[in-house]
């Protein structure tokens, strides 16, 4: 999957950007802030772990906006389960002409 430029999230408009250092420097794959909206993702890693680093911070994002107080461990699992049946089923929900 191509990562997008932009992705909405709770009404606002997060900008997608890409560091191939990002894992050396912060030993993160991938960080988001809902202040400045934007959405980091290590360019480095393979891309199936990018796609779950982008779903990782989707999830960091509704946590923070909706104020779920998961703790980091139950995104974690939510971003390992969900992006398994996402991929395992190819679904995609906007592709329906
Ligand atoms: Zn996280």
């Amino acid at each position: 999957m191509r990562i997008p430029e932009k992705i909405k999230i709770g009404g606002h408009t997060y900008i997608c950007k890409f560091d191939d250092k990002l894992s050396r420097d912060t030993s993160a794959n991938g960080m988001s802030c809902g202040n400045s909206l934007e959405i980091i993702i290590d360019s480095s890693l393979p891309e199936e772990n990018q796609e779950s680093v982008l779903l990782h911070e989707i999830l960091e994002q509704i946590n923070f906006r909706y104020e779920l107080n998961l703790e980091h461990e139950k995104i974690t699992i939510l971003e390992s389960a969900l992006y398994q049946v996402l991929k395992d089923n190819k679904l995609n929900f906007s592709d329906r002409s």
